[in-house]
């Protein structure tokens, strides 16, 4: 089978967590910021293709396109040009209530900041994704998932940094995405609390099957991964494939 009729029939190899076919594909992404006298650009023709079950990590330095291309990829950000694609979804071209939809259904998002809300308990914070979403798991399991079956009626403020990034991890699967999405998920923790975290996010990879992209600066945290992929001024400067993947827990930084 090549490549293209692949990916036209993903949802044979929805079920492996393996590395058989490419759920995501981008050819030639570029972007460009600034003017036209001064452009900045943030993405300099990248190739990707990310496999279902996938667990990636984004290195790079500050300003290197990581979170560019990690926007591109979950329908926050379009490129100026290329193209993207997810499955049968064409990212490139598709008007912003497609990518609306695509983003509700598809993809879990997790950002440096938890940015819950304090007026609601961890379990009803999650349990509004879950009213939503078209087919969630319960709220109860997605905090079971990241280990805090025993918060669930703490307001965030009543939480540590790292327990309210577990629960913003809970709240990206409630919905059972299909790809999580987390932009420098332990950017504001010490490395105790960002470890668990870490861990959180791949038991759910393990789990649930999740392709998972995570950004960081943090080379640490790169054994973690199936691939690594460096970003440097734009570009993809180094790929390498992990022949084991360490587990968060002994991930020292
Ligand atoms: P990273 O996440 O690796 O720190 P970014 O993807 O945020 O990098 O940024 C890549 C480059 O694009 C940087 O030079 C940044 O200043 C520039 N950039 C990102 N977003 C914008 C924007 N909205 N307007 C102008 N320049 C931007
Ligand atoms: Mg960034």
């Amino acid at each position: 089978m090549d490549e293209l009729e692949r990916r036209e029939r993903p949802d044979e190899h929805r079920a492996h967590s393996g590395e058989d076919s490419p759920v995501f594909a981008a050819r030639g992404l570029t972007k460009v910021y600034g003017t036209r006298l001064a452009p900045i650009y943030a993405l300099k023709d990248i190739d990707l293709e990310i496999r279902q079950g996938e667990f990636l990590v984004l290195l790079g330095p500050s300003g290197s396109g990581k979170s560019t291309l990690l926007n591109i990829l979950g329908g926050l950000d379009a490129p100026t040009s290329g193209t993207a694609r997810w499955r049968d979804h064409e990212l490139t071209g598709a008007t912003d209530s497609q990518l609306t939809q695509y983003r509700r259904e598809h993809v879990g998002f997790v950002f440096q900041f938890y940015n819950l809300i304090p007026s609601l308990t961890v379990l009803e914070n999650v349990r509004l994704v879950a009213q939503i979403a078209n087919d969630p798991m319960t709220p109860e399991a997605a905090l079971d998932l990241v280990g805090l079956s025993h918060r669930h009626d703490r307001f965030p403020s009543q939480l540590s940094g790292g327990e309210q990034q577990r629960v913003a991890v809970a709240r990206a699967i409630v919905k059972r995405p299909d790809i999580l999405l987390c932009d420098e998920p332990t950017g504001a923790l010490d490395a105790e609390t960002g470890r668990l975290v870490l861990a959180a996010i791949a038991k759910v990879n393990a789990e649930l099957g999740t392709t998972t992209v995570v950004i960081t600066h943090n080379s640490a945290i790169s054994g973690m991964a199936d691939r690594v992929l460096r970003l440097s001024g734009g570009r993809i400067s180094s790929e390498d494939r992990n022949p084991k993947r360490i587990p968060a827990g002994d991930i020292t930084w």
